[in-house]
Order: C-alpha cells, then structure tokens, then sequence
C-alpha cells in the first residue's frame, strides 16, 4: 500500500496558535508518521501568518523531508484561502479576491457572488493558480500537494462555466466538480512536479465515490496519469466497479476525534472534542473495504495529534487493519498495544476499547448537552438523561481501565491516566444527568428557548461544582 497519509487542519494540532507549537507539534506527528509507517502528512492551513508564516511552514517542511515523510500541503484551488491563510501572505486568496473582485465565483443557482471563492473558467484565476503552485514548491520543500475545488454551493455557476455544467450536469447536484478539477489539477500538476518530479499530486473528489458516480469520471481520467485520486469512501465499498484512475486513495472522516489540549474548550473547531473513543472495529472494517475495492492507500481525515491514547490507537489501528483486515483483534493487541501499554495491561486495555466503540457514541449525546449547559448556563442542545445501565457499564469501563493502569508500563499508565480523566468526566456528567436539578432543568428546556437568566447560571455554577468536574474544562465562559 504506496500510499499512507494523515489528514489535519494546522488548528487541530497547534496548541497553542503559536509558531513555536505548530513547528513542535507537527515535529511530533512527523515522528509518530517515521516511527509508525505513515508517509505524508497533509497539512491545511500549511502557510499562516499566526503561526510563523513562511519560515515555520519551511521549517515543518524540511522536518518531514528529513524524516521521509511527505508534507502535503492543502492547496485550495477556488476556495481555503489559496496558497496561504492569512492576508499578506504571497497567494491569499482573499487578497486576490479584493483586488479583483471580477474572479469572484457566482453561487450555485443563484446570481449572487461569494467573497471567499473564485472562478476557476476565468482564464486569470487560472494564472494566479499557476504562478502559486509554482511559488508553492519552489519555496517549500514539500512531497506533494493536496488539491479541493470549489465545494457545495461555491462551485461556479456563472455563464463562462455554462459549458461545463453541460457536459457534467452534477455540477449542480454534488458536492464537488469534475470539470473543475479537469482545470485546476493540470495546472498544480504541472508547476508541482516541474520543481519536485516525484511530488504526490493529489486532489479530492469528496463524495459520492466513483461506483456512485461513474457517469462524470471520464473527466478525470483526463487528468495527468500520475495525479492522486482521494475519494471520500468513509466506509462505502462497492467491488463490482474498479477505481476510475490509475491512483486512487479513500479517505475516512474520523481518524481521531479528540485533542489533548487542556486549554481549549470541551468541542474544539468543527470535529474535534473532549473524548476517548477507540474504533478498531471500524478501522478493521475501512481495511478490509479498501483491499476489497483495490485503492492503493488510505488518508485518514480528522486527524489531530496523536498524543491523546485513542487517537494513537486509531491511528495505528487503521494504518495496521488496511495492510492486514484479516488482522483480528487480539493479534493487534499484542503486536501494537503491548509495546504502549506493556504486556500485562494490553488485553485489558483491548478489552477498554473495543467496549468503548460502542459506549462512547451512546454517552457522547448526554455529555454534550451538558457540557454545552455548563459552560453557556443556557440549553443551546438538547438535554438528555444517561440511561442508569449505561451508567453501569461505564462504570465497569473505568474499573477495567483502572486494572489496566496499575498493570501497565510507565507509559502504558500515562496513557491510562488520559483515558481514565476523560472518561470520569464523561460518567459524572452522566450521574449529574439523573438528578433531581437535571430533571428540573430538561422540563423547561424548550422554553424560552436558549435563553441564558441568572437562575440558569446559578444552576450551571452549581452542577458544575457539586459533580467535581475540573472547572477550566467545564466552567461557566464569561459571556462575550
Ligand atoms: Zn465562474
């Protein structure tokens, strides 16, 4: 399997928002990536002038080379920014866009323009696209790239684009463009590999995939042959129609869900959040669906850092399944969680996540409501009540993780110590959901609808405290 790439936002992984942490971090993924078997990183958000602009993206990018892993930048051919995040960067997008209103691309099915994204049937976008890709990789020494389009509704519709919505009729129905990446991949492709001839060009179709779509792909296999096709498989898999080009990837959204970092908030941007959820189950079942299909690797979206314990275990869980999907659980056990947690701690250890795959998407809903409580003093989401044998069970997850613990290598309890904090919170969250003030609370939480009042907050403070969750996490935010 040629290609094994890791998906992240810079926002994902930086902690904070600073060029010492994004430098730090990505060294730390790029060292999980070398030590594991991952090669490439993609990065979004590549070039940002909060966290070191220019010199701290060279500074990852000459990181990732040193170690054989590929840094494969986000390039955002219609949208994201462009080449680099922040205005005044070379290649912002947004700056561009100011300058040359004109290029703005028209949303789809309506005459109305958007701010942030640009046409790419003007033959002047298609200059800028070129003359950035070529700045891109004459900068930065970078394996590759990673391509989107326009996406949804940005996805042009004006008169120039008239030609391709003819020949390609989903333009108007999908999430992406083929026609769109027929312009832009060339483009990138050409500029990328001129300075960098074994570059990985690749570019996202999103969904659906090829078997669901095979009516547009004769548009992709225009494309340069060695370009990358990334389909948003998740979990779909269709065997009766082989991929379309001659390099195809899937991707999955759920790499790692959660963050290690005490100092944001409990949900962190639009994916990541306070957890522990192991899903080795579903690892092994995106394997076995991309040996079944014949892609040649994986990319494994939402990926934060690998610092936290599930994410680790993700992470190799889904590199180890898509070599091996006839792998079984307690085989992975003992080759991959044996050296993190130490021989004695990994069956329980095993045990902890695979139970937890399940539990945790049945706790999660409770634990954001009142999370969401808890830190506004107002019901933004629906307040539920954990069932008492959920209850029960998580219990005996904690018990089994606190076995594991007093089991397991040095490492193996630090490890532990993350999971075991996290999922305390989760069961006292779930306790405080079954009392009598939570019973008061979900009675009235439809009215007035999301409305923050002093006796709210009064209860917020209360629950908070009585429950003994850590106050930095949970705690009442001072209202903007
Ligand atoms: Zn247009």
């Amino acid at each position: 399997m040629p290609y094994r790439i890791i998906w992240t936002w810079d926002s994902w992984v930086c902690d904070p928002f600073s060029a010492a942490s994004y430098v730090s971090e990505y060294r730390a993924l790029i060292d999980f990536a070398a030590r594991t078997g991952y090669n490439a990183v993609i990065i979004w958000g590549f070039v940002d002038g909060r966290h070191g602009g220019v010199d701290a993206a060279r500074e990852v990018a000459e990181y990732g080379a040193s170690k054989d892993v590929r840094i494969l930048p986000g390039v955002g051919a219609g949208g994201y920014h462009g080449f680099s995040i922040t205005p005044g960067l070379p290649f912002n997008l947004d700056d561009l866009l100011r300058e040359k209103p004109h290029l703005r691309s028209h949303i789809r099915g309506s005459r109305r323009v958007v701010d942030h994204a640009a046409c790419l049937h003007q033959p002047e976008f298609r200059e800028w696209l070129r003359d950035g890709a070529a700045w891109l990789a004459s900068t930065f020494p970078i394996g590759g790239v990673n391509i989107e389009t326009n996406e949804m509704d940005w996805i042009c519709d004006c008169e120039l684009a008239a030609q391709a919505t003819r020949q390609e009729p989903n333009r108007l129905r999908y999430a992406n463009s083929y026609s769109d990446l027929a312009i832009a991949v060339p483009i990138v492709f050409d500029e990328v590999r001129r300075e960098r001839p074994d570059a990985w060009v690749t570019y996202a179709t999103y969904e659906p995939a090829w078997f669901r779509r095979t009516e547009d792909v004769w548009l992709l296999q225009k494309l340069p042959r060695e370009a990358i096709a990334q389909w948003n498989t998740e979990l779909d898999c269709d065997t009766s129609v082989p991929p379309p080009v001659a390099h195809n990837v899937s991707l999955i959204h759920s790499g790692g869900w959660s963050y290690h970092l005490d100092a944001f908030p409990p949900e962190w941007t639009f994916t990541q959040y306070r957890c522990f959820w192991p899903l080795l189950r579903e690892a092994r079942r995106f394997g076995a669906n991309q040996r079944a299909m014949g892609v040649e690797g994986l990319v494994l979206g939402c990926a934060g850092s690998a610092a936290m314990p599930d994410n680790e275990a993700n992470y190799l869980a889904y590199l180890e399944f898509a070599r091996e999907p006839e792998m079984d659980f307690e085989t992975f056990g003992s080759r991959f969680l044996s050296p993190l947690y130490g021989e004695k701690a990994a069956p329980l250890v095993l045990r902890l996540m695979l139970a937890q795959e399940d539990l945790h998407p049945r706790m999660a809903p409770v634990w954001r409501g009142w999370t969401h409580f808890l830190r506004e003093g107002a019901p933004s989401r629906p307040l539920l009540e954990a069932e008492e044998s959920l209850l029960r069970e998580w219990e005996g997850q904690l018990e089994c993780a606190r076995k594991a613990r007093e089991a397991a290598s040095p490492d193996g309890a630090a490890r532990l110590d993350v999971a075991i904090r996290v999922l305390d919170e989760y069961l006292r969250i779930g306790r405080l959901s079954r009392s009598a003030a939570a019973a008061a609370l979900m009675r009235e939480q439809d009215s007035p609808a999301g409305q923050r009042d002093v006796r709210l907050l009064d209860a917020a403070r209360v629950l908070t405290a009585e429950y003994g969750l850590p106050e930095e996490l949970y705690g009442l935010r001072t209202q903007d």
